[in-house]
């Protein structure tokens, strides 16, 4: 099964631009809803840092998903898209007075606090609206998780999340502030995991704490675990849909809660990484000393991945059939690092084909800049081509 159209319907569009495959993300969707109604207490948040495209956003929202966001830009994005205010969670290790006042405006669910002073600046602002706000504190597990060291996010070394150690002080403090309600715990190990026994490890520290605070007779509803499932960056037609079954089945299995409590997840990558292609045309070939360079208009204020952290796409010569040649592409970005991939087989390239650079949907268009002066990269979902369009 080819998810996209030909490099004819492809270049009817000014090169490089997202294309967004509705039809994946609405499949991926319903993979998760028949994943989560097999459990009463499962609640999904989609992480809008992965791709923030307001079509998508929309569409995620109708599915009855909640958001997961990170600043206050992305909960007005969020509220723009349709998801009520009640589905929408705020973390983030540096939330400003401004974002934290319009959070409270808008009444969202939930704050993820991620340290001791943002407690208490939370608690002040919300002594100023007249409120109580609801937290969670964001608990750093100190738990690893087998993926690329600048995506890991629960280990102790990181800045993310409350240490274990101030967990207690975190919670007295919750109950001496009287402008905040602390309702539960969150966690997030990581990105990119498919390793399944990282998600146990989870569970089985998050066990041990709420061990702990009922001991304390501290029972807590709102248990979120945050998101980091991975996909198939290797093969994006035959891996399209991640294996949610095995990753709801993982909690089912290795998490402890009551019938009172709710679990909460955030899943962004896994949502809409492989619905989206980056589409590029070759501009150049050079021959260079040792290597053939294939110069693509598209680079790393397009898709910032393989620069940031030596990420993998998949890419594909969708004008071309003919033999197999090595190539390091690269984009057009004046520094060294603006490389898509190197060494990669492509059937032999040449000036004006079409390229797509596969599972591009999540962390690329929400990444994209506008350094050396370029138009902010546009994303396309499958229905804004003409049916005129899609068959050529
Ligand atoms: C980025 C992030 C997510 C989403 O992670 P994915 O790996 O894209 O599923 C969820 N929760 C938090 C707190 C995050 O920072």
């Amino acid at each position: 099964m080819n998810a996209l159209p030909s490099a004819a319907c492809l270049n009817t569009k000014q090169t490089p631009y997202y294309y967004y495959d509705t039809q994946l993300l609405h499949r991926t969707l319903d993979a998760i809803k028949r994943e989560t109604d097999k459990h009463a207490h499962f609640e999904v948040h989609y992480a809008l840092k992965a791709n923030a495209h307001p079509q998508l956003l929309q569409q995620i929202s109708q599915a009855g998903f909640g958001a997961d966001c990170v600043s206050g830009g992305e909960i007005t994005a969020a509220l723009k898209a349709g998801f009520p205010a009640n589905k929408i969670v705020f973390a983030g290790v540096g939330k400003r007075d401004d974002e934290i006042r319009l959070a409270l405006q808008q009444h969202i669910f939930c704050f993820h606090v991620e340290s001791l002073e943002e407690l208490e600046v939370v608690n002040a602002l919300a002594a100023q609206e007249q409120q109580v706000a609801r937290v969670a504190l964001r608990i750093n597990p100190n738990v690893g998780a087998h993926t690329h060291a600048h995506i890991t996010t629960g280990l102790s070394e990181n800045k993310f999340g409350i240490p274990l150690t101030q967990m207690n002080t975190a919670i007295d403090a919750c109950s001496r502030l009287e402008h905040i309600t602390l309702i539960g715990l969150h966690f997030h190990i990581g990105s990119q995991i498919t390793d399944m026994s990282d998600f146990v490890s989870e569970c089985q520290r998050i066990n041990e704490l709420q061990t702990e605070l009922n001991q304390h007779d501290i029972h807590l509803r709102y248990i979120n675990v945050g998101g980091g499932l991975g996909v198939n960056y290797d093969d994006p037609d035959g891996g399209a849909i991640p294996d949610f079954q095995a990753y709801f089945d993982t909690f089912a299995q290795h998490l402890h809660y009551t019938k009172e409590q709710t679990i909460h997840f955030e899943l962004g990558r896994s949502v809409v990484a492989q619905c989206g292609s980056l589409i590029s045309k070759v501009l150049y070939i050079k021959e260079g000393e040792h290597k053939k360079f294939c110069i693509i208009d598209a680079g790393m204020t397009e898709l910032l991945r393989p620069a940031l952290y030596q990420a993998h796409h998949k890419i594909e010569n969708r004008s071309s059939q003919g033999a197999l040649e090595t190539y390091d592409v690269v984009g057009p970005i004046c520094e060294s690092s603006d490389v898509m991939a190197q060494g990669v087989l492509l059937p032999s390239c040449h000036r004006g084909d079409i390229l797509a650079i596969r599972s591009a949907g999540a962390y690329g268009e929400s990444m994209a800049s506008q350094y050396n002066g370029r138009p902010l990269v546009q994303g396309y979902l499958s229905n804004d081509f003409s049916l005129e369009e899609r068959k050529i």
